[in-house]
Order: structure tokens, then C-alpha cells, then sequence
């Protein structure tokens, strides 16, 4: 994200009345409820195993998006011409090196377990740490009004041994950390997979974590181990210990020895983007983006609403999106009606916590100055009485009218938002402004019923046309859409065009990510983007620029318009607050390029 994004000048602005004709006529190209379906029906089927973020599934469906693009002569819009915008994200973890369990069994006996094979470190463990101690089993380590798993058994100083929580249990792994702790236990020991044919081991990941507060030390074995170690039947085991029962005198004498270490994985997720240039020579070189996520859940290892390890193909969060959005690329790319440049993307990381497209905000393959609007399509195939909800209308004086005048037999709920539920919200907390489109929450969200026959086809592809007679209505107005936010209206530029030399638009990039929230005299930085000239000088979050070259910073405005000008390549002195401390910091400005909409040259 660079700086000059945002906030040009605050005037009041007083949006034009609308042309009498905003709603487009002649429009024998549409979406069709079996065009949608054929693309729901590959992007939510199993073969896709829910389309996790980083996974095989997310991989082909991303694969499957940029073919789309491609055979329908659309652009790449990601950086150095590619369709997909990769990204990391750090989610879940594994074994690190460090890993260690020993049992010693009452005949001295010692079995040494191997990571990733016998055992798994338990997210919210207390790591690198050894803990050596007789072992105690639990059975389901519950502890409630009528039932105490403990009842006669001194666990204190010792590693509980205990079966682990299945998804949507109450008690919960972090329940059963508590109590432990409670009980005065130093570590724990999970035996066997959280549900019978669910994975062998229960895995590093958040949702099967134990409280951190607990301070124990815990690790997760099979059922094999288990067996070998305790010298019951898993199976049976189980069976009892669910029914309340706790067999006494477990493996009397077992000792255990548990060091865990946790490495956070990291793996790399696509958000893909194709654009469509505009035909109006003047306008081209403003966008408009039309997005929708298209990862999702996976097994259920995030966000799952339901008991169940199954695979969550995700059929209206967000296939029905997804597959809207390559319909809107199909009919512009035939029509060619756009007078702005269009760009479709189609986010990752969404479920994680809207990691793709806040990435793309960050590091953005457009002048984020030049978006008219981003234009939202979160599980749309749920139709129902024809009713549909719209969000984000606080973000621009413009959308009140635009809406009023195409409700198109829908009965719209108006929310004036942005909710945070979603990635049109990255681009509201970007400055620009958005529009949502949603059929509702319903009893298959995030539950692996949420599955391609479910879906209401015919719904979709009427949300669909809707949608394409949006995106001309707000492509009909003249100026960049304003801002707003809160009470303040901030009326956007446009960005110039071109140099004397007719070339394409070169600006400066400096990658400050200044924190809007701040009111105080100079500009404030949330932070810094990544590989930037800033992240290269030193800046960091938490730093004020009080002074740039000879000029003064009180706001981001001074910023803006030393940017307009500013050079590539030349070197400035800048004069920061750290810590209360004033320092100078040399800061050389990159050229930045811009896509060029006229050659197939993306940048
Ligand atoms: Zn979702």
C-alpha cells in the first residue's frame, strides 16, 4: 500500500445527480443458472477437499480460475504478468527438532516415540521445557456437576493421560487443559484421533489446542502407542472412558519424559486476477474490482460450525461467488461495454481472517488511487424470497441512489457497514470505496452440508445479471466515486495520465502504511510494506515522519502532494520520532509501474 491512496482533500462533496438511464437495456448476454452450476460442481467437490488455503484443492480451483481467464481473453492483473499473486501465511504448525517423548514403563522397559509418526506436539503447550513425571489416566478428563474423571486419583506433579475432545464437544481440549491443571497435573497426553476414521494423530493446528494459561506440557500419541504402552484396547478404552469410567490402576509405575517444541508452518497461498481494459480512453485508467474469496475450510480445521472432520466443500461460501464472478469476466469480456478498466479477483485466505485480500491492499498490482470501487460477492446462491443484502452503502455518497434505482424485484436489506466478515472490508479500510453482495447466513454455513445441490441456481444467476447491471451503473458515473467515512466525504483524484512522453504513468513508491486512526501532527506508520524502500531505510510501525527533504509533515496530505512530484531513485532525508527521540533516515523513493491497460505489459 503506498501513500497516496488515500485522502486527498476533505471537502464536502455533492454528488451529481445520476443520468436519467442508468439501467442498461441491451443486454441479450447473460448468466445462466447452468453456467453457474457447472462451475460450482467442480470448485465444491470433493476432489477439491474444501479448498484450504495453500492446499492441493486451493491450487487446482486457483488453476482452474486462471484457465477461465485465459480461454476468455482476459489479462493477467497479478505482479510480473502472472494471473495468481502469491502469499505466505503462517497457520498451524509441526514437530520441530526438539521434540521429544520417552516412556519408561514399570519394568524399565523404555519406548521411545518418533514425532510426526508416534506423537505430535499440542498447540498451547508449554515447549522447550522437559517434563519428567509418572503418568495418570483420566479417561475423558471431564469434571462436571454429575461426573469427575479424577474422582480418587492424586494427578499432582504427574502427565495425565486422556482421550481428546471431538470437534464441537463442549469440553473441549482447553476445558480438559484446565481442569488438569486444576488438579494439579504438569502434562498432558492425548490418546488416538479426536473421532474414530478421523487422522490418526490429532494435528498442530489452533482448534485442537489446549489453553495456554494452563502451562502444561502436552503432546498427542496414537492409538498404537497408546496400546503399547498401556496395555489396554484402544478401542475399549475409549468405549469405557466415554461412559464415565476410569479404570484404576492404569499402568501403574508408566513414567513419561515430554519436550515439546513447535515449528509454525508456513505455507503459500494465490489470490488470482485477470482484468478486462476499458474502452474510454479516458477512463481506462481507472478500475473497478470485482472480487469474491474462493478458498475455504477444508476439513474443518478452522471456522467449522459442526462435530464432524469431513470434508467442507463450501458450495455457497464461496463457490457461488467464485463461480458468479468468472460469469461477470465471461459477459464483459463479450460485451466489452466497460468504459473503466475491470479487474476480477479471486481471493485466498479469505477463512483465515481475510489474509488475500488484505495482502493485495498491501501490495497492490494497480494504483489503489485509480479504483472507482471493489464490488463484493460473499455466498450469493441462497436466494431466498428474493431476498438480498447489501453492505458497504457507507462507504460512498454514491451508492444511496445507485441502489434506489436498482432493486430489480429484490427486497434489499440496506447495511451500511462495511462488516469485517468479508474482503470488501480490506478495501473500505483501504480508502475505497465498496459494495457487497450476500444471500444470508443459513443452517448449512460452515457445515459440511454446504454442498452444490443444495444451491439455489436460478437465484444466483438472477443476483448475477444484478450484479453486471451494478457494475455499468457505477461505470455510467464520471467521477472517481467518493469516499466516505463516518461523517467525512473525501473526494478522490484521479491519478494524471500520462507523461509529456506519452509513457505510462511512473510514481514513486515508498510502501508507508500509515495509520489513519492517528490524528496527531505528522504522519504515523502502522506499519511498512515489505521489500519497500521504506521497509530498506528502516522504518517501522510506531515511527512519525515529522519531516520530509526541507518540508514539514502535519498530515498525510503534505505527503501526497511531495509524492506527486517526488523523483525516483533520488535520496531524501527524513526526520522521524522514535520512541520521543527525533533521527534522520535516508529514504530513496522507487519508480513504480503501473499496468499498462493499452499493452498485454503488466507490471
Ligand atoms: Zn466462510
Amino acid at each position: 500500500m503506498n501513500v497516496f491512496f488515500l485522502l486527498t482533500s476533505l471537502h464536502l462533496f455533492a454528488f451529481s445527480n445520476l443520468p436519467p438511464h442508468i439501467i442498461h437495456s441491451d443486454n441479450d448476454v447473460l448468466i445462466s443458472a447452468s453456467a453457474l452450476r457447472s462451475h460450482v460442481d467442480f470448485l465444491a467437490s470433493d476432489k477439491l477437499e474444501g479448498r484450504m488455503s495453500g492446499t492441493e484443492g486451493e491450487r487446482a480451483a486457483g488453476d482452474y480460475i486462471a484457465k477461465w481467464f485465459k480461454d476468455h481473453g482476459l489479462k493477467p492483473a497479478g505482479p510480473n504478468g502472472s494471473y495468481f499473486q502469491e502469499f505466505p501465511i503462517t497457520y498451524g504448525g509441526e514437530a520441530g527438532p526438539e521434540c521429544e517423548l520417552t516412556f519408561t514403563t514399570s519394568t524399565a522397559k523404555k519406548v521411545t516415540a518418533e514425532p510426526n509418526k508416534d506423537f505430535n506436539p499440542v498447540y498451547g503447550s508449554v515447549e522447550k521445557t522437559p517434563v519428567e513425571a509418572e503418568v495418570v489416566f483420566v479417561g475423558e478428563g471431564r469434571v462436571s456437576e454429575n461426573r469427575d474423571d479424577y474422582e480418587g486419583l492424586d494427578v499432582k506433579g504427574k502427565i495425565v493421560m486422556l482421550f481428546p475432545a471431538a470437534p464441537g464437544d463442549r469440553f473441549n481440549n482447553n476445558s480438559r487443559s484446565r481442569i488438569a491443571k486444576e488438579k494439579g497435573a504438569v502434562g498432558m497426553i492425548f490418546a488416538g484421533p479426536i473421532e474414530e476414521d478421523s487422522y490418526p494423530l490429532m494435528r498442530v493446528t489452533r482448534t485442537r489446542s489446549i489453553s495456554r494459561d494452563a502451562g502444561l506440557v502436552a503432546v498427542a500419541i496414537t492409538a498404537n502407542l497408546f496400546e503399547k504402552v498401556s496395555g489396554l484396547k484402544y478401542k475399549e478404552a475409549r468405549k469405557t472412558a466415554a461412559s464415565g469410567y476410569v479404570p484404576r490402576g492404569f499402568a501403574k509405575g508408566l513414567k513419561a519424559k515430554i519436550k515439546v517444541d513447535i515449528q509454525q508452518r508456513k505455507i503459500t497461498a494465490r489470490n488470482v486476477m485477470a482484468m478486462l481494459p476499458g474502452n474510454d480512453p479516458k477512463l481506462k485508467n481507472q478500475y473497478i474490482i470485482i472480487g469474491a474469496h474462493y478458498d475455504h475450510v477444508g476439513w474443518g480445521d478452522i471456522g467449522a460450525l459442526d462435530a464432524a472432520e469431513k470434508i467442507h466443500n463450501g458450495a455457497d461460501d464461496n463457490a457461488s461467488g467464485t463461480s458468479t464472478v468468472l460469469e461477470l469476466a465471461r459477459v464483459f469480456a463479450q460485451t466489452k461495454d466497460n468504459r473503466r478498466t475491470l479487474v476480477f479477483q479471486l481471493y485466498s485466505g479469505e477463512e483465515l481472517g481475510l489474509v488475500g485480500s488484505f495482502y493485495f491492499t498491501k501490495n497492490p498490482t494497480i494504483d489503489l488511487n485509480a479504483v472507482h470501487c471493489m464490488i463484493n460477492l460473499d455466498m450469493v446462491g441462497n436466494l431466498t424470497d428474493d431476498k438480498l443484502e447489501l453492505d458497504g452503502l457507507a462507504t460512498s455518497t454514491a451508492w444511496e441512489d445507485i441502489v434506489s434505482q436498482l432493486t430489480n424485484g429484490f427486497k434489499i436489506a440496506k447495511n451500511g457497514g462495511p462488516r469485517g466478515d468479508s474482503d470488501h472490508y480490506a478495501f473500505a479500510a483501504a480508502g475505497i470505496p465498496v459494495l457487497f453482495f450476500h444471500t444470508g447466513l443459513h443452517e448449512r454455513y460452515h457445515r459440511a452440508t454446504d454442498d452444490a445441490p443444495a444451491l439455489n441456481y436460478e437465484g444466483m444467476a438472477k443476483v448475477g445479471n444484478l450484479v453486471a447491471k451494478y457494475i455499468r451503473a457505477v461505470d455510467k458515473q464520471e467521477e472517481l466515486l467518493p469516499f466516505k467515512k463516518g461523517e467525512q466525504v473525501t473526494k478522490r483524484k484521479p491519478p494524471s495520465k500520462e507523461s509529456p512522453t506519452g509513457e505510462t504513468t511512473r510514481r514513486v513508491r515508498v510502501g508507508l502504511i500509515p495509520d489513519y486512526t492517528n490524528n496527531e501532527p505528522g504522519v504515523l506508520l502502522a506499519g511498512v510494506s515489505a521489500n519497500s524502500p521504506a521497509e530498506k531505510a528502516g522504518l517501522k510501525a510506531g515511527d512519525r515522519i515529522v519531516q520530509w527533504g526541507t518540508k514539514k509533515i502535519n498530515s498525510i496530505e503534505d505527503l501526497q502532494e511531495i509524492f506527486e512530484t517526488a523523483e525516483p531513485g533520488k535520496p531524501v532525508k527524513v526526520k522521524i520520532v522514535r520512541n520521543g527521540k527525533e533521527i534522520e533516515i535516508t529514504i530513496t523513493p522507487e519508480a513504480i509501474d503501473l499496468i499498462n491497460t493499452d499493452s498485454t505489459k503488466a507490471a
